[in-house]
């Protein structure tokens, strides 16, 4: 999976206004919505892009920095896992009352909002066998996990939670402003309309729900993979809150460099020397690839730099097992560079030879002095 170009999953140009954009993620968003589309992953999948666009694209200074950066920008805001996917935070509001939730009865909004878990991005790197063969990994990721003692509420055993004094429950405050009186989130409770007194917080979690944990997170890597690709773990972020989904982990591929073959793609490039002789006569060479040795005919004349194909020796293809790409297999041709006594004089004769029917058919170079003459 490649990173998502914001513009195009919303299908706007690069300098698009705020109403476009809105206008373009409103329509994606009612087209795929999983209310409208139950148990479809592809128009999931395509319901968080067009969030996760919208949210960043939508946001001023996030739009800047993507423009000038991309994605590493993104992420170097906030170290990884600065991307919140939190998927419905944008939609409520752009939404209002279409299908249903958003606003509360009476105007006010729903106090506990189920929120998705933060998504958690990772580098994962990978041998050239791994990636070539397919493994299973076990990632350690440190995360907010909730919190045991509490089981996430934030409380203190046999607590509970009190009426925010400030809205008296309600999590909306009246503001005044000019001759109107405007409705805001109230400060204090955060719109949830209830506080925990300070001493009825859970002694684990400091009263947050959650506490940072290394968790062992076992995955399967398809053979096929390469450096730049990314592994989605569903549910695999942090948790939700108020019994909204956990978010996912992002895990960025990294594959070791093969010192011998040369990787492009599914295909392999790989370089081995043969001598003079061996060029000029042909002979059979034994090539080592990923899957054993096979058998290389050169025939006789080959020149130096020249390619040869081995059908299904090259990596394999993500998501079809096996089937694999090609080695491309180049010769090169190493002159002698220390020649022996008997050597020498071999050379020497075989030149002799070159000189006589050399001579006999006139040499290009000759063609070329007689042309101009
Ligand atoms: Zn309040
Ligand atoms: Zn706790």
């Amino acid at each position: 999976m490649a990173e998502q170009d914001y513009y195009q999953t919303l299908g706007v140009a690069k300098d698009a206004s705020d109403q476009e954009i809105k206008k373009a993620y409103r329509k994606l968003a009612l087209k795929y919505h999983p209310d409208k589309n139950p148990d479809d992953k592809e128009a999931e999948e395509k319901f968080k892009q067009a969030a996760e666009a919208y949210q960043i694209l939508s946001d001023k200074e996030k739009r800047q920095v993507y423009d000038q950066y991309g994605h590493a920008g993104l992420r170097g805001s906030g170290g990884f896992g600065g991307f919140n996917a939190d998927a419905f935070s944008g939609f409520e509001d752009i939404l209002g009352d279409f299908f249903g939730f958003g606003r509360g009865g009476g105007g006010s909004r729903s106090r506990t909002r189920a929120r998705q878990g933060r998504s958690l991005e990772q580098v994962l790197e990978l041998g050239f066998m791994e990636a070539f063969e397919g493994v299973d990994k076990t990632v350690k990721v440190v995360k907010n996990e909730n919190c045991d003692t509490c089981e996430g509420s934030g409380l203190r055993a046999g607590a509970s939670r009190k009426t925010c004094g400030t809205c008296g429950g309600h999590g909306q405050v009246q503001v005044q402003s000019g001759f109107f009186a405007i409705s805001r989130t109230c400060p204090t409770c955060r719109g949830t309309g209830q506080i925990v007194d300070p001493s009825d917080r859970c002694r684990t979690c400091y009263g947050k729900g959650v506490v940072e944990k290394e968790t062992e997170i076992k995955v399967h890597i398809q053979p096929g993979v390469d450096t730049g690709m990314q592994l989605r773990v569903s549910g695999k972020g942090e948790p939700g809150q108020h019994g909204g989904p956990p978010g996912d982990l992002y895990l960025h591929l990294k594959v070791e460099e093969h010192e011998y073959f040369h990787r492009k793609g599914d295909d392999l490039y790989a370089s081995v020397p043969i001598s003079f002789s061996q060029a000029a006569l042909g002979t059979e060479l034994p090539i080592p690839t990923l899957k054993g040795e096979e058998q290389l005919a050169i025939p006789e004349g080959t020149q130096s730099g020249k390619r040869f194909r081995i059908p299904g020796a090259g990596f394999s293809i993500v998501g079809r097992p096996h089937r694999f790409g090609d080695l491309y297999v180049e010769v090169v041709v190493q002159t002698p560079t220390k020649l022996s006594k008997k050597e020498r004089e071999l050379y020497k004769e075989l030149a002799a030879l070159n000189d006589e029917s050399a001579q006999e058919e006139k040499s290009v170079f000759q063609k070329v002095v007689d042309f101009f003459n």
